[in-house]
């Protein structure tokens, strides 16, 4: 999201902290290559130790009646002696008997175990005779996926100067299965300290990658001082470089400094000179939202009233919600600027969710979780507030949700086009702003990311496989596949049957006789053994080997919520 006010405020503090690629610890570079394994020789270990391979997936959920548990409460079940403790380093993990959704938009397989040592996947398959695990996740009825890469977030410790608690937003963007999260703005210093801090697991949070704004630090209104801040970025430790609309030429000096200094470069284009087409020209590496692509497309420029004050969140995102059905806006330019971008290998990470207040403010200002989850500081942010970014519903009108609908469905194409031409989208959810909650937002964004008209199993694969791909550590992360980084999700219930079961809430599920089976079922009206219970959810997240038990992340979600609740109450 851009901060209309840049707050240069990030202060220097040298650290001379050389990280490991991308903060990602010690065992991305201990990981070594020989030990992967070949699909094929994958499948026929899963086929092996399954035995009735060939058994549908549906199957495996209807055995999982036990698994309705409730998400957000904590679940005991599993057999205390051998299952794993929240938060506590294990040498020796094993996934028992888990329907296995690999990642790359395969289908599923399994049941198979998924043996863990030293935070990476040592094998998918049997289980070595010689091999004893030091605890053991019984996941039968439960999918294994791989741990999701948000590419689109903000460490958000305070919002408008009222503090919040870090761990709050750490807490569920591991709880909604992102195990590597790509901060793209916000404290530099605080920041760099949460991701050592993570890698070394001394905080429970997702992988950080930082991609900052620091290089603006020595000002930015020059070509030459922006080359110094790209550098002084380079040698402060940022994993890349977080960007918004600028001139060409400064942007020229900016993407040839970041390609000399080996940084990535996340952009968000404003209504500015230049367009996702000059973006891709200069060979960024991925492009946030929506803006820069449609203005990419117009004959001519956004039709904008002449009183049009870009200050005005009420008259940017209003209109925003207008360009992709603005008639001047030429179909063909627009498929020509998505071929120039797939051409350059530009990612597109469209952040969806965050919008959609836009178009459907009365379901954004109820979700269900805001009743437990909603921490106060963030309840106020969302208070209609030209003061804040992205709460700019004052007298929002009907008529601004029509045009954002339809703005969806232009941008949901275009979406759609660039993936079917080739291009990588990514999963983000910008969460913290306009109505949505860190994690519960990227949920939100696969679903979003289904009605644009992809497959579950490509949605799964734009939050692991392309998410790797777009931070380059994909022959590390992304997939469960032997010597990858155990970043694994135990999903109660089939993600690819609904995505909603990624939920850190949970969601609806239709059950008979306490089992959870397909609402497609021949089940006859009355019955009376039909019932819709809470269940899905993510039961494990794990990171680098690390298990963490989501009910257990919840529960304390939950309780910073009413500790700060009651601290405003007694004020
Ligand atoms: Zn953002």
């Amino acid at each position: 999201m851009k901060k209309l006010k840049a707050k240069l405020r990030w202060t220097i503090v040298v650290m001379a902290v050389g990280f490991a690629v991308c903060g990602a610890g010690p065992l991305v570079t201990a990981l070594a290559g020989e030990r992967v394994i070949q699909a094929r020789q994958r499948d026929a270990q899963a086929v092996e130790s399954a035995g009735q391979a060939s058994e549908p997936a549906r199957k495996a959920v209807e055995s999982a009646g036990p698994l309705i548990g409730q998400a957000g409460q904590a679940a005991e079940e599993t057999t205390a002696a051998q299952a794993p403790q929240h938060a506590q380093q294990v040498k020796r993990l094993l996934i028992k008997d888990a329907m296995v959704i690999y990642g790359n938009g395969e289908p599923p397989f399994g049941p198979a175990n998924i043996s863990i040592e030293d935070g990476l996947i040592a094998r998918v398959g049997r289980v070595p005779r010689d091999w004893t695990p030091d605890a053991v996740i019984d996941a039968s009825g439960k999918y294994v996926m791989p741990g999701i890469i948000n590419g689109h977030i903000h460490l958000q410790d305070e919002r408008a100067g009222i503090p919040q608690p870090i761990q709050y937003e750490l807490n569920l963007y591991l709880a909604a299965g992102a195990t590597t999260i790509r901060d793209v703005g916000s404290d530099w210093t605080k920041a760099k300290e949460w991701r050592a801090q993570s890698a070394s697991h001394k905080l429970v949070a997702s992988r950080l990658v930082l991609y900052e704004r620091i290089w603006a630090s020595k000002g930015a209104h020059t070509a030459e001082l922006i080359r110094q801040g790209v550098r002084y970025a380079k040698e402060q430790g940022v994993d890349g470089l977080k960007l918004f609309g600028m001139d060409r030429d400064l942007a020229e000096a900016l993407m040839d400094e970041a390609k000399k200094q080996g940084l990535r470069t996340a952009v968000h284009i404003a209504v500015d000179e230049t367009t996702a087409r000059d973006w891709a020209e200069l060979g960024v590496t991925s492009i946030e939202h929506f803006y820069g692509v449609a203005d990419a497309a117009l004959d001519g420029i956004q039709n904008f009233p002449p009183e049009h004050n870009a200050n005005n969140e009420i008259h940017r995102f209003g209109r925003a919600g207008e360009l992709y059905v603005q008639p001047n806006l030429n179909r063909e330019k627009l498929s020509a600027v998505l071929d120039l971008m797939v051409r350059n290998k530009v990612f597109w990470c469209p952040t969806l969710s965050i919008y959609v207040a836009s178009r459907d403010l009365i379901r954004a200002q109820n979700q269900p979780w805001f009743k437990d989850y909603l921490h106060p500081t963030l309840e106020e942010y969302f208070l209609p507030d030209l003061q804040h970014h992205g709460s700019y519903f004052l007298g929002w009108t009907n008529t601004q949700e029509v045009r954002w609908k339809k703005n969806y469905q232009v941008w949901m194409d275009a979406l759609k086009e660039f993936d079917l031409k080739g291009g990588l989208i990514t999963v983000g959810d910008d969460a913290g702003f306009i109505y949505q909650i860190y994690g519960f937002g990227q949920v939100h964004e696969l679903e979003l990311l289904e009605e644009a008209g992809f497959h579950p199993l490509e949605v799964i694969k734009m939050a692991t496989v392309n998410g790797a791909k777009l931070l380059g550590l994909e022959d590390k992360l992304g997939r469960v596949r032997q010597g990858f980084i155990a970043d694994l999700l135990v999903v109660n219930g089939n993600p690819v049957e609904n995505l909603r079961l990624l939920n850190p809430y949970g969601t609806d599920v239709f059950t008979y006789d306490g089992k959870a089976i397909n609402n497609y079922s021949p089940i006859m009206p009355g019955d009376p053994k039909v019932k819709v219970e809470r269940g899905g959810g993510i039961e494990w997240t794990i990171k680098e080997g690390i298990p963490y038990h989501v009910p257990t992340l919840m529960k304390e979600v939950k309780a910073m919520v009413s500790e700060a609740r009651a601290m405003r109450t007694k004020k």
